[in-house]
């Protein structure tokens, strides 16, 4: 038996703690302007059996991770044994376990980017060989695309969600046409409505994913208007935002350099983000989890809690310019969380210095350099 299986390379910063099981390899679309993940590696659908055996290897480093429990003592306790693998993996498929069995081993994600695109039986039966082989897992998510979504008949996703797909994780990005156009993201507002209220409808939760910034300085406005619109038709269980990154190796990144695109300041998006959640007239729950949000303080369940979100924004708007300033770039070294840190004296002299050392005049560092300190992070 083999002592590793497959990993891709990227899972919603929701599944840190799931077992990650390589259903599908690469994006099925790979076109995106903004997405440098895939670029350059073909899509592949894996064959059932060898899912199958990455499953059954996952299981086999589990088995000796309790073994191992077992004979150091302490009645069985995974704690020890596993605190230890996280320490030296022998490969990041033991990381992924030790990870996932430290947090209750119940939670799966079906990598990558599209695996919605299995055809329906040969994706049940990865879902019930898994959960079968192992019962512990509760959970089962994965990603689509909306167009994929769209596609699937209502019997399809029913059936999936009761094989034990409990989650959808989609990149909606944005719900205005002529910019999801710009971006070749090869879907329209209509089909992330028709995919998204599919997902919905089949009982499966959810979570659709907007990129803050994504419109740039020309479309933000239309941006935020129209993808609270579209999320209102879909009103899904969770609305995640991220804070669009640019690097090379995506194919936005020309267009920067070159002046066509021309990207929104950290200050634009936050007015953006007021923009977006002021439109909002849906059920789900907002998170900003994601490293490269500003404010990620901002989470809570519409429509109860908008004015609390809102009232995050109004807070960090009404600071001076120069507090602002100090925020952003201590946001952007990791020297705060959120804006509640600016109370602590130490870190605001620490988010000092750092302004000191990065800037030219000592006082105003350069959105060239908050991003890229934002990106480093990516
Ligand atoms: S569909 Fe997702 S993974 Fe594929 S290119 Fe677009 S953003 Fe990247």
């Amino acid at each position: 038996m083999t002592d590793s299986f497959q990993l891709g390379p990227i899972r919603p910063p929701s599944e840190a703690h799931s077992l990650l099981i390589r259903a599908t390899k690469n994006c099925s679309w790979n076109r995106c302007k903004f997405c440098h993940i895939y670029k350059g590696q073909r899509f592949e659908l894996r064959p059932v059996e060898e899912v199958k055996k990455d499953i059954l290897a996952a299981k086999a480093i589990q088995d000796g991770l309790k073994a191992m429990a077992w004979k150091s003592g302490y009645g069985g306790s995974l704690e020890a044994v596993v605190t230890t693998v996280l320490q030296n993996p022998p490969n990041e498929a033991y990381f992924n376990i030790a990870l996932w069995l430290y947090h209750g081993g119940t939670g799966a994600f079906l990598q990558d980017a599209n695996t919605l695109i299995m055809r329906t039986p040969d994706l049940v039966e990865v879902i019930k060989f898994l959960k079968e082989t192992l019962p512990s897992i509760t959970q089962v998510t994965s990603y689509a695309r909306s167009k994929t979504a769209a596609k699937k008949k209502p019997e399809e996703l029913k059936a999936l969600h009761e094989a034990g797909l409990s989650r959808l994780h989609i990149g909606l990005e944005s719900g205005y046409d002529p910019l999801l156009e710009y971006m070749d993201k090869g879907v329209t507002a209509a089909d992330h409505i028709k995919g998204g209220k599919n997902v919905v409808a089949s009982g499966i939760s959810l979570c659709e994913y907007v990129v803050l910034g994504l419109g740039g300085k020309k479309m933000w406005r239309e941006h935020a208007v129209e993808t609270a619109k579209v999320l209102n038709q879909i009103d899904p269980a969770f609305i995640r935002v991220r804070t669009l990154t640019v690097k090379e190796g995506m194919p936005l990144y020309q267009e920067v350099q070159n002046g066509s695109f021309v990207r929104s300041s950290d200050e634009e998006i936050v007015e953006e983000e007021k923009l977006l959640i002021e439109n909002l007239d849906c059920g789900a729950y907002f998170v900003s989890d994601h490293i490269t949000n500003l404010l990620q303080e901002i989470e809570g369940k519409l429509p109860d809690d908008k004015d609390k979100m809102l009232a995050a924004i109004s807070r960090f708007q009404s600071l001076s310019p120069e507090e602002r300033h100090n925020f952003r770039v201590g946001r952007r070294v990791g020297i705060y969380s959120e804006l509640a840190d600016m109370a602590d004296e130490q870190k605001h002299k620490l988010a000092e210095h750092a302004i000191a050392k990065l800037s030219d005049d000592g006082k105003k560092v350069s959105d060239e350099t908050i991003y890229f300190l934002m990106e480093r992070f990516i």
